[in-house]
């Protein structure tokens, strides 16, 4: 890892970070759900930004490059970070959530809240305090909105490890959904200091298994294994990432996936947009999350212009503020 932060470099890591999670999102949004076969019967391979095919269970409705709640939610998480900084109110963040799953039923569209944080936001309007409500989640939704703590903290384990738990346990209070969220944030916040996606896989394991220690350290333990077993495995290729790690919602499956996915593409963002967009179930979040990770460790040169275009195109995202400002709470928060 480089010894000297370079802003130039910091700046155009953090907006291709934040822009992986937008391009994987929308690559994967017209599997997402679906089996692998399907995938195929219905596609072909996917090979760039495409509708949903007619009667899509979650994405009809949708249009060609659009992105789901993996991109809404990471934005979302971004703006409470920027404004509470430097702590971080849960019951707000909790607010938030409610606010955005009633907007996308206002558009009239079917990607809503996944089933952490909706059980953790009925517990909470129950009375369940922040620190208790997620105690169940253990999916992958904390994993996929990670992108932004990545940006603002310095690539420190116990500091990833605690702003995660901070920022997660109102919808993600078990320990694999914490630690995979320590893991992909540790890759990020790496990534942005000039590390290539391998050199930063080590510390993303110590922080997988630090993630708030005292509470379910064999869930840490499992997830960060979890993950390992993903990378070693990922030289067999894509179908055997999805038949021995699986690509479900649960961060076992997809998590550990992802991190596969990209040692597999060689860390190229685009490569990994395109495995995940293919391998099945969960492939929106699956892409978001290994995209992310990938383009932290490229910069913007890994990010192919025609489907950046696209995706522009077809969604209203103002990712460079977001960008600048979280990377200006970078070392100034706890
Ligand atoms: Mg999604």
């Amino acid at each position: 890892m480089a010894s000297r932060p370079d802003p130039d470099r910091l700046a155009d890591r953090a907006l291709a970070a934040l822009t992986g999670v937008a391009l994987g999102d929308a690559m994967g949004m017209p599997a997402q759900t679906l089996d692998r076969d399907v995938i195929q019967a219905a596609y072909g391979r996917i090979t760039g930004l495409i509708a949903p095919m007619p009667g899509h269970p979650v994405s009809h409705g949708l249009k060609a490059g659009q992105v789901t709640d993996d991109t809404e939610q990471t934005i979302l998480l971004a703006r409470r970070l920027l404004s509470d900084a430097p702590d971080f109110d849960a019951a707000a963040w909790g607010r938030d959530l409610m606010d955005w799953e009633a907007g996308v039923a206002t558009r009239g569209l079917h990607d809503l809240l996944g089933p952490s944080t909706k059980a953790a936001l009925a517990a909470l309007a129950r009375g369940v305090t922040p620190q208790e409500a997620g105690r169940n989640g253990a999916t992958n939704g904390a994993a996929m909105r990670i992108v932004p703590v990545g940006i603002a903290t310095l690539p420190d384990p116990g500091q990833i490890a605690s702003r995660v738990l901070q920022v997660s346990q109102v919808t993600h209070g078990r320990g694999e959904a914490l630690a995979a969220a320590s893991a992909v944030a540790m890759v990020v916040s790496q990534g942005l200091e000039g590390a290539s996606f391998e050199a930063t896989v080590d510390l993303a394991l110590v922080a997988a298994r630090k993630a708030s220690p005292n509470r379910d350290p064999a869930a840490h333990a499992a997830m960060a294994d979890r993950i390992a077993l993903a990378l070693d495995i990922a030289p067999q290729g894509e179908e055997a990432l999805a038949r021995k790690i699986g690509t479900s919602v649960q961060s076992l499956q997809s998590v550990a996936c992802a991190f596969g996915i990209v040692r597999l593409a060689n860390g190229d963002p685009w490569q990994s947009t395109l495995i995940a967009a293919n391998i099945g179930d969960d492939t929106d979040t699956i892409g978001a999350i290994a995209c992310a990770m990938a383009a932290a460790c490229t910069g913007m040169s890994g990010l192919p212009s025609g489907p950046l275009a696209k995706l522009h195109a077809a969604n209203a995202l103002e990712l460079q503020p977001l960008a600048r400002d979280l990377l200006r709470l970078r070392g100034g928060i706890r």
